[in-house]
Order: C-alpha cells, then sequence, then structure tokens
C-alpha cells in the first residue's frame, strides 16, 4: 500500500553506493525511516531533497511489522533560505532535528508536535525573530509535549507561590529561597526568566526581550540540565557538542 504525508526531515544516513537512509517526522504517521534508493546518485531526481530541516511530502510503501520502509517520490514544500545559508540558524536547525530524533518512539503519532516542529522553522527563517528565542519556544513547548511539563512559581517543597528568585535542584526541582537554604551547586532563576519560560511555555506568539548573557547562560544550562535529567539518550547527541564549540559553555 502506498502512503503520503508531508515530512519534517529529522536525520539522514548514507547507505551502500548511492543509497540513503531518511528519518522523518510525518505529519500523519508520527516517526518513520525510509530506504531511498539510489538518491545520492548524481542522476537521481531526489539527490538534493533530503536535509535535516526540510519540509517535504513523501510518497512510500507500507508495510506493516517493518521498520525500514522502502521510499517511492517526494517533492520540496518549503524551503527554508535564510535558514540554510546562515551558520546560526542552521545550528539550531539541526539541534531541533537531533532532539526530536532522540525523544520520539517509533509509535508515536503527534500532530500537534509536527506542528510545533513546522512552526519553529518557519520563525527561525524569519529575521527579525532572535534565533534563541525560536529555539527555547520549541524546547520547552516539546518537553511539555513530551509529559515533562513544569511549574514556573510553584515551590516544589512548600507549595507556595514564587513571587521572587527560586533555585533548580539537582533533581529538578524548583526550590523557593526559604526552601533552599543558600544551598550551592543549584542553578538560580531569576524572576525575569522565570517569567520568560512561562510565557515560553504558555503562548504560541509570548514577546522576546533582549537577554544579558549570564541569563542566556543560565536559561541554556537550566534547559539541558532539566532535559538530560529526563530524557537520557539526549546526553549523546551530536549537534550540541556544535553548539557548544559555537557558543562556548551552554
Ligand atoms: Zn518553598
Amino acid at each position: 500500500m502506498i502512503q503520503s504525508s508531508d515530512t519534517i526531515v529529522l536525520k539522514t544516513i548514507s547507505h551502500g553506493d548511492t543509497s540513503k537512509i531518511v528519518i522523518c517526522y510525518t505529519k500523519n504517521f508520527g516517526q518513520v525511516k525510509l530506504i531511498a534508493k539510489g538518491a545520492r546518485s548524481k542522476k537521481s531526481p531526489h539527490k538534493n531533497l533530503f536535509f535535516p530541516g526540510r519540509h517535504i511530502n513523501i510518497s512510500y510503501y507500507e508495510k506493516p511489522n517493518r521498520e525500514l520502509l522502502l521510499f517511492k517520490s517526494g517533492e520540496l514544500l518549503s524551503s527554508f533560505n535564510m535558514i540554510e545559508k546562515d551558520l546560526d540558524r542552521m545550528t539550531f536547525s539541526q539541534v531541533m532535528m537531533d532532539l526530536l530524533d532522540h525523544t520520539m518512539t517509533h509509535s508515536e503519532s503527534q500532530e500537534s508536535i509536527y506542528k510545533l516542529t513546522l512552526t519553529a522553522l518557519q520563525n527561525l527563517n524569519q529575521r527579525d525573530i532572535p534565533v534563541y528565542w525560536t529555539y527555547w519556544s520549541f524546547h520547552l513547548q516539546l518537553l511539555s509535549h513530551l509529559g515533562f511539563h513544569f511549574e514556573t512559581d510553584i515551590c516544589h517543597q512548600c507549595q507556595s507561590t514564587i513571587t521572587t528568585t527560586a533555585t533548580m535542584t539537582h533533581h529538578q526541582e524548583l526550590l523557593c529561597d526559604v526552601c533552599n537554604h543558600g544551598a550551592l551547586g543549584f542553578i538560580p532563576l531569576t524572576k525575569r526568566i522565570l517569567k520568560t519560560m512561562k510565557a515560553l511555555l504558555n503562548e504560541e506568539k509570548a514577546p522576546y526581550e533582549s537577554y544579558t548573557k549570564i541569563e542566556r547562560q543560565t536559561l541554556w544550562k537550566f534547559l539541558w540540565q532539566y532535559t538530560h535529567f529526563h530524557l537520557e539518550s539526549t546526553r549523546y547527541m551530536k549537534s550540541l557538542e556544535v553548539l557548544q564549540q559555537i557558543y562556548g559553555t551552554l
């Protein structure tokens, strides 16, 4: 049976002399793994189609209980020129695709995740939205979709509403200043950072502000510590190394 779906390319792997294995997140069927035979040969009409972060439509032969499916044909739906020409945007796009690849399983099909990813790529392709803002929004909302939502204003210990600063413990629990007792080694979160995370989690188009280097580094540190804690497999993402090389310690 032939299936067809709009999809986002997450990852490609060279296979044999001219073929490619393509891992996609499809709109209708969740993650799909395809083999595109001959896709690397110069004569192939699909030689420039598969690239992580591409938005394409694909047709493939569906077979029950088969993990690797045979690609039939495909076409580009939208091109993100700005991303493909800009190293910063490209790096963030790669981290997004890598994060999805490391957190999705074969059976999950969530159109909401597909839409979230497509919106993030469209925003990343716009000059007037800071790249880190688009990235944070995508990452935090993806965590929510995956069931790792967290309250940004409730103390884990005393359950009181946090109105000023807070800290994130090694067990990824948010503590108010009273409960924390000034313990060292935890990530301090200012009121502004907490407010930003709440906005990014709850609003599709949260207004963005400019942040100091320390604020940005704190948010990065929290984001990855929280993600690595809950999603062990993300510790070994290759694209994170690239991100770290460009931006220093995250
Ligand atoms: Zn407390």
